[in-house]
């Protein structure tokens, strides 16, 4: 076949209306996809150049990585120039806006992610370096210029000052430099689109950021627990869940508090963008069954309460001497408490620390000791107990994440108490724990309930049974029980 002759083209005979509606089907599964995984996004954001993942048989990617790092030491000097400007002066004036990477933090990953979004910035022009280049080969004479006008290419060259400061123009205006018209007007060209891009780059950061840590106003509370001298520093991010992000900080020597903040904390911030909860409220809000409740949720509110539970359940295990972290304080959606860990590291889960059988089974006699206590005690379940809400610090173990306990007499509290109940079993049992009992064993230990049923599917039949005999008491007499009828206490094991 002739290679200059017509392509053979396959056409697909199709209506517009078929394109569209694959399209808009595309459109909806993205949609779905997103609202069903939105932490899958996150954790494909996370740090995406680490130092061994960067491809270097990429020259784009070199040349844009020598960028950023030219960025990054444009600004330290920016800087520098600032505070010299500055000194100690009441006043000050601020280079904010010239910089080229507008870091809110001076973490060094948040401009890496920056960076990615240039890639498709449809501001950029062609080919930027050639541009520039041309005002500085050459310097001087060398140049050569279409009218020859000495006046007016010196007078060009004066007026490079009048860019914005961050566009280099390196030390063309102090010599006796001649710009042409063409090759100022090209410089200039540039200027302008670099200040675009520039302040385009400032409002994708706001947007980003936003999207990956917090919201603004989040920061912003957080800012202020760092100016009232409450918290010393926030390091950064241990954790992102789901539901919450979990910072880690130092802490202040707070003059209003009359408490003691501890030397580490650990912040708690449950997100107040549920991508979930804002999908379902276009089902529900124009449903006219849910009209009426759903006008009265309002999900900052319900944010707010989960954090608050989370402070009161806290507060209930610390009275009980459970091994927990300490409150600080609660402020809107956002919760402070002492840092299990030391020196920035959390304290490691269960689940990822190894544990010498003496240990393991030390251990397991704590947490039958706290399921009692928490449930004796605080009158709680914990309702997510397991292996990766409780960390090992200190010799001992810890309990953590308890927004979401409830107390026993929730319609579905002996179901989680199971639950969690067969969690730890399950995880001592694999441990090599000989001693440890198993899931309907430590229901019975825990609650104090006598439930004889030996399987699994009569056990949980004779706990929903309980639940259903409370939740009638209720609609019966307007009150829960304060407890389960048992048969005289749970026994206490001791180590
Ligand atoms: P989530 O609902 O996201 O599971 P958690 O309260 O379990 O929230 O916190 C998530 C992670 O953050 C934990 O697994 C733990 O590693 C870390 N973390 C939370 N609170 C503390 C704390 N007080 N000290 C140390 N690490 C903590
Ligand atoms: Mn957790």
């Amino acid at each position: 076949q002739c290679p200059w002759g017509a392509p053979n083209t396959t056409s697909i005979s199709c209506s517009l209306a078929d394109v569209m509606s694959e399209q808009l089907a595309k459109e909806l599964q993205l949609e779905e996809e997103n609202a069903a995984f939105p932490e899958v996004v996150a954790v494909a954001e996370g740090p995406f150049i680490t130092g061994e993942n960067i491809d270097t048989s990429s020259d784009l990617m070199l040349a844009q990585m020598l960028q950023m790092e030219f960025d990054r030491e444009y600004d330290a000097q920016l800087r520098r120039e600032e505070k010299k400007i500055n000194g100690d002066s009441k006043v000050s004036i601020s280079f904010e806006n010239y910089r080229k990477v507008h870091p809110y933090d001076s973490d060094s990953s948040e401009d890496e992610v920056d960076w990615q979004d240039t890639r498709h910035d449809p501001y950029r022009a062609d080919r930027p370096t050639t541009t520039p280049r041309k005002g500085f080969v050459g310097k001087g004479k060398d140049i050569t210029t279409k009218h020859d006008e000495v006046v007016c290419g010196r007078k060009n060259t004066a007026r490079m000052e009048n860019f914005a400061p961050e566009f280099q123009v390196g030390d063309g205006i102090g010599m006796d430099l001649k710009l042409s018209n063409q090759v100022f007007n090209a410089l200039k060209q540039h200027a302008y689109s670099e200040e675009r891009r520039s302040a385009r780059l400032h409002e994708k950061k706001e947007h980003s950021t936003a999207e990956k840590a917090v919201d603004p106003k989040t920061r912003l509370l957080l800012y202020k627990m760092v100016n009232a001298g409450m918290l010393e520093t926030i390091t950064g991010c241990i954790s992102t869940g789901k539901e919450s992000v979990v910072f880690h900080a130092y802490g202040g020597k707070s003059a209003t508090e009359d408490k003691v903040i501890p030397p580490e904390c650990a912040i708690k911030v449950f997100k107040t963008t549920l991508n979930e909860f804002k999908n379902r409220d276009k089902y529900i809000k124009d449903d006219y069954r849910f009209k009426d409740r759903f006008s009265k949720l309002n999900p900052r509110k319900i944010i707010r309460m989960w954090a608050e539970k989370e402070m009161h359940n806290l507060t209930r295990m610390q009275n009980a001497g459970i091994p927990c972290p300490q409150v600080v304080i609660l402020k809107k959606h956002v919760l402070v408490m002492s840092f299990i860990g030391q020196d920035q590291v959390p304290a490691p889960k269960l689940k990822d620390v190894t544990l010498s059988s003496e240990d393991m089974k030390k251990a397991y006699y704590q947490i039958l000791n706290m399921m009692q206590q928490l449930y004796k005690e605080c009158n709680l379940v914990h309702a997510d107990l397991s292996e990766y809400n409780m960390l090992w610090h200190d010799g001992k173990v810890w309990l953590i994440d308890v927004s979401q306990s409830v107390e026993p007499t929730h319609p579905h509290g002996l179901e989680f108490l199971f639950r969690d109940c067969r969690n730890v079993s399950q995880f001592f049992q694999k441990g090599g724990v000989a001693e440890a009992l198993n899931e309907r064993e430590l229901f019975n230990a825990v609650s104090g309930l006598n439930i004889t049923a030996d399987n699994e599917v009569d056990f949980q039949a004779e706990i929903e049974a309980l639940e259903k005999m409370n939740e009638d008491h209720v609609q019966n007499h307007g009150k829960k029980l304060s407890t389960f009828s048992s048969d005289g206490d749970p026994p206490i094991y001791d180590e």
